[in-house]
């Protein structure tokens, strides 16, 4: 029997990292990567030495034969009895992050059902197998989410926005909906983002959450427009990891 461990990482300060967390990084034979230069400052800062490897992409695992080999090289791992734990550059992993296709794949492959048959183990699982076990911690959404004053007993998660085809679409259902919406924006179009929150949901209160957990970390909350005019009055807070949620 093998694990893979989905653990989750800081997004910006360090010390966010559960003791399961380090432990778990501590005992794998093996710490799939999205870069592994990044997961190395973590590792150093906790004294772990572990053989690392970066994991496929999801969106080119299935084209490039590079990547394919890769997955047959982590299924490898497994077969051996191999324990493995993935993590991201920053949160957890496949949330908006590279990673989910792979839990996917080797649930696919391991026979890991979603829901428990009667001829297989506890949750199908084939005993003598993989259990697929998730190490919960930081991520930019939920951090945002529980600062942020906004409603939260009923959200969606939007994740990053289309750039173009069903964008406008999008906005008009924000601008509709009574629950609160949250998604991931980067720093280059940020402003974009809230010029078309003033034109579709000048209505809705927004909180800019921004370089959570980090020095600099802020929250912005008003009108799309009031959010809009700091962020123009203000260059210096263009720059950085943005969460927003609209509500
Ligand atoms: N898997 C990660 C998680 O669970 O938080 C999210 C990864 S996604 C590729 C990266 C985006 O998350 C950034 O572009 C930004 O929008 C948001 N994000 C990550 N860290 C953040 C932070 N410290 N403050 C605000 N937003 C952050």
């Amino acid at each position: 029997m093998s694990n893979f461990y989905i653990v989750a990482t800081p997004i910006g300060n360090m010390g966010d990292i559960t003791l399961r967390a380090i432990e778990t990084l501590k005992n794998v034979d093996l710490i799939l990567c999205e870069d592994t230069r990044q997961t190395k400052k973590l590792l150093d800062k906790y004294n772990i030495n572990k053989l690392t490897m970066s994991y496929p992409s999801d969106d080119v695992a299935e084209k490039n034969s590079r990547q394919s080999n890769k997955l047959d090289k982590i299924f490898a791992f497994l077969e051996e009895g191999k324990d493995l734990a993935l993590v991201s550059d920053a949160g957890t992993p496949g949330i908006s992050d590279p990673g989910a296709m792979l839990v996917s794949k080797i649930k696919e492959r391991f026979d890991l059902s979603p829901s428990p048959s009667p001829n297989l183990g506890e949750g199908g699982r084939r005993p003598g197998e993989v259990n697929v076990i998730p190490i919960p911690g930081p991520s930019a959404v939920i951090t945002a989410l529980s600062a942020s004053g906004l409603p939260t007993h009923e959200f969606t998660f939007l994740g990053f926005l289309p750039h173009k085809k069903g964008r406008e679409t999008l906005f008009k259902e924000i601008a509709l909906a009574k629950r609160t919406f949250a998604f991931y924006e980067s720093p280059h179009r940020i402003l974009k983002t809230l010029e078309s929150l003033v034109k579709f949901c000048p209505e809705k209160k927004v909180c800019l959450a921004r370089e959570l957990t980090k020095i600099y970390e802020e929250f912005k909350t008003g009108s799309p427009r009031e959010v809009l005019e700091y962020l123009e009055k203000n260059k210096e807070k263009q720059r950085g990891e943005f969460t927003v949620i609209v509500s």
